[in-house]
């Protein structure tokens, strides 16, 4: 398979679709990027990596980062976390409060920002470091100690953050977190605001290609753990259009606002695309055409 070769025909493939969605601006500071970024990359599970446009260059990764919290929070405290957040799609938007209020304090799955932050507050139970807990396992697994958390964009979203906030202290109000609201704010912040190329996360999500197997061979979940995430990520991984995601491309996988898409490649690897305009659902308008145009020019895919 020349990989090279199949990610320049998918970004040119991409590129040929109409519109390019707007950059998230409800946090100021990702406002600033450039809005016709375009990058991709696919790491195989044995570590050869591949890339093509702006795949090396750090973007904010923001919800992609809830895959990880919730990888390191089953790895290090197993199933608990079960109680306290659900796995169903929810049918409403990522940063929704309705549906909190019926289903008391339990949100309806760890990808939503409410399960978001019950999740980071596990972790920080478990760790008492969530944000660093995170970064390390991305530096390890990508072998980059660059990776950091970009402080200008956390600040910038805790300044404009009250619909997290609320939700937060609504959990609270359940007694659905452990720690201090404002600490588990801050922890999920940072963590979304970890800045990280295609390069790198492809690297990362290769853990669950290899049924939850790391790069250095020792295991991070075990096989039916990863299953577990790889399910949630392809009903849950893409806000309100996980069904659209399905079937368009067919494979699990996150999005964040930042405008990047991690997806698994099952035995074969990991591909991650950014792409900073974003649809009506908050997915990479660019990022969706790229991953659909991959999965159509090869056959890959869960089904
Ligand atoms: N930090 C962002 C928020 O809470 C993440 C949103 C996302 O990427 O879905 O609004």
């Amino acid at each position: 398979m020349d990989y090279q070769q199949l990610l320049h025909d998918v970004m040119d493939t991409a590129l040929r679709a109409p519109g390019r969605g707007r950059p998230a601006d409800y946090i100021p500071a990702l406002a600033a990027v450039d809005p016709t970024a375009f990058g991709m990359a696919i790491a195989t599970v044995d570590g050869e990596v591949y890339g093509a446009g702006d795949w090396e260059t750090p973007f904010s990764v923001q919800s992609v980062s809830k895959l990880f919290t919730l990888a390191l929070a089953l790895a290090e405290g197993g199933d608990e976390l079960w109680k306290r957040v659900g796995r169903e799609p929810s049918g409403n938007p990522f940063n929704s409060l309705v549906q909190l209020e019926t289903e008391h304090g339990i949100p309806r799955n760890p990808f939503i920002n409410a399960g978001a932050l019950v999740v980071t507050d596990r972790l920080l139970e478990l760790t008492g470091d969530a944000v660093g807990a995170v970064r390390d396992f991305l530096r390890a697994e990508a072998g980059n100690d660059g990776i950091e958390v970009d402080d200008a964009v956390a600040s910038s979203e805790a300044r404009h953050g009250h619909r997290n906030a609320a939700l937060a202290h609504f959990i609270a109000s359940y007694g659905n977190l452990r720690n201090p609201v404002d600490s588990v704010l801050a922890h999920y912040y940072a963590h979304c605001a970890i800045a990280a190329s295609c390069r790198d996360l492809a690297l990362v999500g290769r853990f669950l290609a290899s049924h939850g197997v790391r790069a250095d061979g020792s295991r991070l979940l075990t096989r039916s753990e990863a299953k577990r995430v790889n399910a949630v990520l392809l009903t849950c991984g893409t806000y309100d259009a996980a069904g659209e995601f399905a079937f368009r491309v067919g494979l699990p996988g996150k999005s964040g606002v930042g405008g990047g898409i991690l997806a698994v490649l099952p035995g074969r690897g990991a591909v991650c695309v950014w792409g900073p305009g974003l649809d009506q659902a908050g997915n990479s308008v660019l990022g969706v055409a790229a991953l659909d145009a991959l999965t159509t020019a090869t056959g890959w895919s869960v089904f």
